[in-house]
């Protein structure tokens, strides 16, 4: 029981019975009792929960009316007080002020206590405190057993007669009793006036009447009094009964019921103390839902704990028996604002006005009653602005499931609602606040227009320093196609929760000039213009808000404008979710910016800005775009399935572009151009059915450290005059081509590492001159480096190495340097050049490749230095079809087919070449007789002197070697074709012949010739 006691507030004694009462009372009688002075005891009033203090004050009561007749007159002021003139006594002892006030509202009533000396209840009242609880419980038992020689009603007595000599009365008091409902509930006892006949009708529970001799005084009264009350006709007749049986008590309690739901809060709370039955009746959730919804309209009970905080909590979320009254208890101080006011009996403090404005200045002039206005349903028009300057309350009231579109403020001339100075605790809840164009303006769309420019209006303004009202669960909205539906400017700070700001023919939240505020859990939507304007240095906090399906930007900063935007979602605007501009500098971080129908974010003309942990996707347009100087942080986003690009960087743009994930976009995930120049890292770009990163027309950029893979085109692309410089990058498994520089395309290529493509590595094209080194070019299931159509670049220092066709590929008059590289186990040649293919070769290294180290064809010329072209598994240097060379200095060793080989007809330019160890299996399987297929088969092509059958009818493309000319094809008509690369086909098997020199015919139908390389597609331009 205790402990009950220390959680629960004046519930308890709602709640209670009489016997818990008793309990209860006779449980706290020793901590009562331990105090011994009334000083004492006002101080564990003022100190006790409210429930004690309230069971103790009851006890008390009980204890004195019981207690001797000598404390009659005392009782009955505060009784009469109770049940009788509900509408006009001051009010009822046992309302409580609100738990979050108990404190304070005790303490200020302490001062009441004491200082209403004069009153005698009053001091029947407190000295009676400390043996309450023991008397009462007899007093009130059910049973209706009195105890009344219990010797501690002689104590009650005696302290009865104690003056307290410094009581006074608050000055609210006896301005306005009605005001202050629990203050003057602690003083309503001393109300001596005509009210003990009232209390008449508490007395009239079992064994109380008889020992009440209130006859005396008021019997003949009595009838009269009764009348007084609203009590039923049966009531008073139960009352009239001379022998003071237990009429009232042996009432059906359907008939109790009925009474009691006619009864005001004040009388209710009376009745609960007057006996078990009663209490019970009167604390029943029916009396109390049935006031409360008469009241208030609500239809669940609102949840008021503390200033400025309201919530509906259905029934079973409440911890208090009865939340109906508990809510009431929290509420009661509210007046009432109705377009057409109503009476209202059955709440003591009840106000109603017309207008809000009369409901401010009305609470403005009681400073101790809670700033608290109740709106209720239907539209209000205010005639100018509802200016609020206090922390006034104001929320809406309506019995509609969606309350706040049953309340509505509408503002058609001037702004309906601002908050200035002064509103730092305001508060505006569940009402719907719009602007709608003046009716004579909309009739007259110049004068609208003009009017429009000369002023702004909005739906809720909010401006200066000192304006932080909170704004919750509003729906604002504005049909004024200048303005916005709110505005926040000059610092002030609102907060703003669970509004909507929908369908407004302008900006939805407009934050200026030093402003800032919280808004979270907002829905801004379908708005013509922006969703939010951030401008000029304000710097607003939006959180878990959602802006979507605006007929422009969905959040716009600009000029200086700020804010942190936070786990927002951001989808389904005309224009882009985020628009950054003019060096804006906004921080958005977690949110979703999604299924725009242009770009995800657009930053530009200066625009900086973060945007960190987002998820960008699904955007008509690129993710993100970054344009005109502009210089954004861009850092550990997921950025995906775009209908375009991930990053599009372009006009100059500039940005860091950090530990993204970008993946599955349309066009390229990064793509650089027009002389932008960003920093991109750490990224992962892949899996694009485009590109991964496309730097073009001018475009530069640091590119390092990023993982490209699993892209659809080329991992990068570098065009148009572009020179980006890329470094440590891993670029690989893409579908086509790693890195690919075409028309003009420059830049540096450094220590990347590019691997597993389908196409080369590295393709250089058309006047591209890259320089790239250091790189690791490996595993391409085509060639490594690919040079042609005029291509040129410096590749120095690289290692290309097991790539399925040629290392490096130079052909179609391309030019490039290769300088000390390694270049080896390739699974064709180390270095092909064709089609008056060029270049320079210094120093490099060419081993373990599976065709020729380098093999010089069709009309090229390169010059070779200082190469070493060694363990090859064929011949170290080839020379064939027309090509010539200028070889000087390289040492050529180790090769299977020799050195070097020269075809008919070429005659290179040789210094100082060195030509040594190398194997010359063909010459000796010629000379021991084997057939040249057995050295080659046909996977490589021997150069030696070929010859054709005129006998066996061969073609030229058919070659026949020198052993099956003497065995297979002896005595046949047989002329040299010319020394050159070719494999036998006697040995091949694919002559008619069959070639005596091998066991097993040979099938033909296999590649003879170095495949030709795969160039890129340039793929869709962007
Ligand atoms: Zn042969
Ligand atoms: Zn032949
Ligand atoms: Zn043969």
């Amino acid at each position: 029981m205790a402990e009950e006691e220390e959680v629960s507030s004046d519930d308890v004694l709602m709640e209670s019975r009489p016997s818990l009462v008793s309990t209860r009372a006779a449980h706290l009688s020793p901590k009562l009792q331990r105090r011994g002075s009334s000083s004492a005891r006002k101080f564990a009033i003022r100190n006790l929960p409210p429930s004690t203090q309230r069971v103790t004050r009851r006890s008390t009561r009980r204890g004195s009316s019981t207690a001797s007749t000598s404390c009659v007159p005392a009782f009955e002021g505060p009784t009469s007080s109770l049940v009788g003139q509900e509408m006009s006594s001051s009010s009822s002892p046992f309302f409580h002020p609100p738990p979050q006030q108990v404190m304070d509202d005790t303490t200020q009533q302490s001062p009441s206590y004491s200082q209403n000396s004069n009153s005698p209840s009053q001091h029947t009242f407190e000295s009676m405190e400390p043996a309450a609880g023991g008397s009462t419980s007899m007093r009130y038992s059910p049973s209706g057993s009195s105890e009344a020689d219990n010797p501690t009603l002689g104590l009650f007595s005696a302290q009865a007669s104690y003056p307290y000599s410094l009581r006074k009365r608050r000055p609210c008091l006896t301005k306005d009793e009605d005001l202050c409902f629990p203050i003057t509930a602690a003083t309503a006892d001393e109300t001596p006036q005509p009210t003990m006949k009232k209390f008449k009708l508490e007395c009239l529970s079992p064994g109380e009447a008889r020992d009440f001799s209130i006859e005396d005084e008021s019997g003949t009264n009595l009838e009269a009094k009764m009348e007084t009350t609203e009590c039923e006709p049966e009531e008073e007749e139960a009352v009239e009964e001379e022998d003071q049986q237990d009429h009232i008590n042996r009432l059906p309690e359907e008939l109790l019921l009925k009474v009691f739901s006619f009864l005001p809060d004040k009388s209710l709370l009376a009745c609960s103390s007057v006996s078990y039955r009663f209490n019970q009746i009167s604390n029943s959730h029916e009396v109390w839902k049935e006031l409360y919804c008469n009241l208030y309209d609500y239809r669940i009970p609102l949840f008021h704990p503390s200033h400025a905080k309201f919530e509906f909590r259905e029934q079973s979320r409440w911890r208090d028996g009865n939340p109906w009254k508990e809510s009431h208890r929290q509420l009661h101080h509210g007046v009432h604002v109705m377009k057409e006011p109503r009476v209202n009996l059955r709440s003591v403090n009840y106000r109603c006005f017309d207008q809000i404005e009369k409901a401010q200045s009305f609470l403005e002039e009681d400073e101790y009653r809670e700033k608290l206005i109740f709106l209720h349903t239907g539209v209000h028009e205010p005639i100018d602005t509802i200016l609020i300057n206090t922390d006034v309350q104001i929320i809406g009231a309506s019995d509609s499931r969606d309350i706040t579109s049953s309340v509505v403020l509408e503002g058609s001339k001037n702004t309906a609602l601002t908050f200035t100075d002064g509103s730092a605790n305001a508060y505006f809840g569940f009402i719907t606040v719009r602007f709608r164009a003046d009716p004579v303006c909309r009739q007259q769309p110049q004068i609208a227009q003009q009017a429009q420019q000369m002023n702004h209006f909005y739906s809720i303004l909010v401006t200066d320093k000192d304006a932080m009202p909170y704004i919750e669960r509003c729906d604002i909205t504005s049909k004024v196609g200048n303005g916005a539906a709110v505005c926040v400017k000059k610092s002030a700070a609102p907060k703003f929760k669970y509004c909507t700001v929908l369908d407004c023919e302008n900006v939805g939240i407009y934050i200026t000039d030093n402003a800032t505020g919280h808004y979270e859990h907002c829905e801004i939507a379908r708005n013509t213009l922006a969703g939010v304007w951030v401008k000029n240095h304000a710097n607003p906090y939006f959180r878990k808000c959602t802006i979507h399906s605006g007929k422009d930007v969905g959040v716009f900063t600009f000029e200086h404008g700020q804010g942190y935007f936070e786990k927002c979602n951001i989808h389904s605007n005309r224009i882009s979710g985020i628009e950054v501009k003019n060096s804006a500098n906004p921080v958005v971080i977690r949110c979703e910016v999604h299924h725009g129908y242009t770009g995800g974010i657009y930053v530009h003309e200066r625009g900086r800005g973060q945007f960190m942990e987002n998820r960008i996707y699904a955007n008509a347009y690129a993710g993100i775009w970054i344009t005109s100087h502009s210089d954004p942080t861009i850092r550990k986003n997921e950025i995906f399935t775009g209908q375009q690009g991930g990053v599009y960087i372009f006009g100059e743009g500039r940005g860091l572009i950090e530990q993204n994930n970008i993946y599955g976009n349309a066009l390229a995930g990064i793509q650089i151009r027009s002389q932008s120049d960003p920093i991109v890292r750490l990224n992962k770009i892949h899996d694009g059915l485009h590109g991964g990163i496309y730097v073009h027309e001018k475009g530069r950029g640091l590119i390092e450290e990023n993982e490209v893979y699993g892209n659809t085109l080329a991992g990068i692309w570098v065009t148009t005059g572009s020179s980006p410089i890329l470094r440590k990058n891993r670029i690989h498994s893409g579908k086509q081509v790693g890195v690919y520089f075409y028309d003009q395309g420059h830049g540096l290529l450094e220590e990347n590492d590019i691997f597993n493509h389908l196409y080369s590595g590295v393709q250089i094209r058309t006047g591209s001159n890259p320089k790239i080194t250091r790189n690791k070019i490996w595993g391409g299931q085509n060639g490594g480096v690919l040079v042609y159509n005029g291509g040129k670049g410096c590749l120095e220092d690289n290692e290309i190495f097991d790539n399925a066709m040629a290392g490096v590929w130079i052909k179609t008059d391309s030019e490039p340097t290769l300088r000390r590289n390694k270049i080896y186990d390739g699974r064709d040649g180390g270095v092909c050049i064709f089609n008056r293919g060029k270049g320079l070769l210094e120093d490099n290294e060419i081993f373990r490749n599976a065709q020729a180290g380098v093999l010089i064809s069709t009309e090229s010329n390169p010059t070779l230095r200082r190469n070493r072209v060694f363990d090859g598994k064929s011949a170290g240097i080839e020379i064939t079809n027309g090509a010539t060379a200028t070889l000087e200095e390289n040492q050529l060793f180790r090769n299977k087919y020799g050195g070097l080989c020269v075809a008919t007809g070429v005659t290179p330019v040789q210094r100082g070449n060195r030509i040594y160890d190398n194997h010359d299996t063909i010459s000796r399987a010629i000379k021991t007789g084997l057939c040249l297929f057995k050295v080659s088969s046909n996977n490589s092509f021997p150069m030696h002197n070929f010859y054709r059958c005129t006998t066996c009818n061969t073609t030229e493309r058919n070659a026949i070697c020198t052993n099956c000319i003497r065995t297979c094809h002896r005595g046949h008509s047989v002329e040299l074709v010319r020394f050159d690369r070719f494999f036998c086909d006697c040995g091949a098997g694919t002559l008619e012949r069959h070639c005596h020199l091998q066991n097993v015919p040979r099938d033909n139908d296999t590649v003879y010739d170095s495949a030709t390389p795969i160039s890129t597609e340039t793929g869709t331009e962007i």
